[in-house]
């Protein structure tokens, strides 16, 4: 084959090697899940790139900034071993501040996991956030936005909750300037809803707040199975 043929050739390979990849590649910012099974880690490149992965779960795990994916989920069950923070419940996530980029209005979006959880990001700047106990709970009202979306995005829950992540521990009640939904998540305690059976959907419905604040009874521990008498009840979030 002659040289200029063999140009010809290796600039028409490159070429389709280049349309095929430019086919298949998602943009991310930010570290995420390689490929969305636990087991495969993490990547921690902060700055906008592309892989010729699809983001698993992408639905609920992400969100999406100039149609890049940013993974704003617990990063624990990909075996994150970073500096963390401790949240309870749904609060907002601002992407600009997590992909570190200037924009003039703030991109908020909102978490929806359930119950305690980690994030390898603060509680971002402009948002009203009450600390207890060192575990974040978001302080401010949710907007319609965050109702609407609710019934999609709360299925994160349903994703992690195969993954039985480590979570931090909370043994008390959220303070009342928490509006989000107070939901039992019975990850990592011992119980016997894992065992031979699976576990029941996170309740919309009935929430409980464990508080020893009525008056002495005998009342041992048992890390909130015991729904009955004493136990403070509240429908609804507002
Ligand atoms: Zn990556
Ligand atoms: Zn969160």
């Amino acid at each position: 084959m002659s040289r200029r043929n063999l140009a010809g050739l290796s600039a028409l390979l490159l070429l389709v090697a280049a349309s095929a990849a430019e086919a298949k590649q998602w943009k991310y910012a930010g570290m995420h899940p390689r490929t969305g099974q636990p087991g495969d880690g993490l990547c921690h490149l902060e700055t906008t790139h592309v892989h010729s992965v699809a983001p698993q779960y992408a639905d609920t795990l992400y969100r999406t900034h100039d149609n890049t994916y940013v993974f704003i989920g617990d990063p624990t069950p990909f075996g994150y071993d970073g500096p963390r923070h401790a949240y309870y419940g749904h609060h907002p996530v601002v992407l600009n501040v997590i992909i570190n980029i200037d924009v003039d209005v703030d991109e908020v979006e909102y978490c929806y996991h359930d119950g305690p959880h980690y994030h390898a990001y603060e509680p971002p700047p402009r948002q009203e956030f009450v600390d207890k106990e060192e575990v974040h709970y978001y302080a401010g009202e949710y907007p319609d936005a965050y109702r609407r979306d609710n019934p999609k995005l709360v299925r994160v829950n349903t994703v992690y909750r195969g993954w039985n992540a480590p979570r931090p521990e909370v043994t008390f009640a959220p303070p009342p300037q928490y509006h989000g939904p107070i939901i039992q998540v019975n990850v990592g305690v011992d119980v016997d809803v894992r065992v031979g059976s699976r576990p029941p959907p996170p309740s919309r419905e009935v929430i409980i707040i464990r508080e020893d604040d009525d008056h002495d009874h005998d009342h041992h521990h048992d890390n909130g199975k015991h729904k009955g008498h004493k136990n403070k009840k509240f429908k609804g979030r507002d």
